[in-house]
């Protein structure tokens, strides 16, 4: 697969909130980016309910901001789908939204939010990333853009923690190596800056990079390395089998 001239190194990380990409795997996005690969990030909302100070349209305004530096710092682009926090809806307005922005990205890669996860937003995210990625190929699912094939891979990250919403552990199947990405992580994170003030404010210390840190560790330590990411792969029906990141990525995945 990886040898195939039409393999379109293209990369999309497709999460409910500004941030999102960054705790779960932009350490994963930087290692595809170093193997050549365009790095893509979007968001369903412009988190628009995660300040205690600025009004929506200015935190939002902020916010976009923030997420387009962070893509910056890996030659990527991001890109807003304009929905709101807490109101990420399983519905026709969302999937054909979604669905268009894969038939614009076309990516081969794409990661999103876990299925089972702390926040509402983040399973919604979740199911509909799954069904515009299946839906991307489809001609009689009509809106501006041309379908295309294949199915792009789907991973899910890590939930918030590593954890479901009963507090049952989630594990990975897949696990990055990213010892020697937490520096352009914490980076991408650290764009976030009224995230991680707020954060600061309320814990009286540098809460919003330490927790990444912290999680990162404890997935590393699973692996016997310093640092990593998980994720599970999509393995559905009518989705690519093979695990183009241990392909691509090689040594710096553990599959468990
Ligand atoms: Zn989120």
């Amino acid at each position: 697969m990886i040898t195939d001239g039409t393999l379109r190194k293209s990369a999309l990380a497709l999460f409910a909130h500004p941030d999102d990409a960054e705790i779960m795997c932009a350490g994963t996005l930087s290692l595809l980016r170093k193997a050549g690969w365009s790095v893509h990030i979007a968001t369903f909302t412009p988190g628009d309910k995660g300040t205690s100070e600025y009004t929506t349209k200015e935190i939002s305004r902020i916010r976009k901001a923030e997420a387009a530096k962070a893509a910056e710092l890996l030659d990527g682009d991001y890109v807003c789908l304009e929905f709101e926090d807490v109101y990420i809806l399983y519905n026709r307005e969302t999937i054909n939204k979604t669905t268009s922005l894969i038939r614009r990205i076309r990516p081969t890669i794409v990661i999103t939010a876990s299925p089972a996860d702390y926040m509402i937003d983040h399973e919604m995210t979740s199911m509909i990333v799954q069904t515009a990625c299946f839906s991307s190929g489809m001609k009689n699912l009509e809106v501006m853009e041309e379908p295309f094939e294949p199915v792009p891979y789907l991973y899910y990250s890590d939930p918030m923690e590593g954890k479901d919403k009963l507090g049952k552990p989630i594990k990975p199947s897949v696990y990055v190596n990213i010892t020697e990405e937490i520096g352009i992580k914490e980076e991408m994170l650290g764009c976030h800056k009224s995230q991680r003030d707020w954060l600061k404010l309320h814990h009286k210390m540098d809460e919003y990079i330490l927790s990444m840190k912290r999680f990162a560790e404890k997935r590393g330590k699973e692996i016997n390395t310093k640092y990593a990411e998980g994720f599970r792969q999509h393995l559905g029906h009518g989705y690519p089998q093979n695990n183009i990141l241990k392909e691509i990525l090689d040594d710096l995945v553990v599959v468990r």
